[in-house]
């Protein structure tokens, strides 16, 4: 079994559209279940669309998808304790 940590890890590829089909259904059967995971999953989306509404980003850069990826595990951390 997955740990919250493994999908949320997963999250920023997901919404930058370069996971497998099959994650993405993972990602999305576990947030549908999973209501902390859905918290962490809808802010990062709305940053996302925001992002690329505002056109400052029209695909995430590799520095930025690592930045936010470290930010939702401290964020996690801090929140839940543990990764
Ligand atoms: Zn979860």
């Amino acid at each position: 079994m997955k740990k919250c940590a493994d999908y949320l890890q997963e999250l920023s590829d997901y919404l930058d559209g370069q996971l497998d089909p099959q994650l993405c259904a993972e990602i999305e059967k576990h947030v549908g279940e999973c209501t902390n995971c859905k918290l962490m999953f809808d802010s990062l989306k709305m940053t996302v669309k925001l992002c690329r509404e505002s056109g400052q980003c029209e695909e995430l850069p590799a520095e930025f998808a690592q930045r936010l990826n470290q930010a939702v595990k401290d964020h996690w951390i801090r929140k839940f304790g543990k990764a």
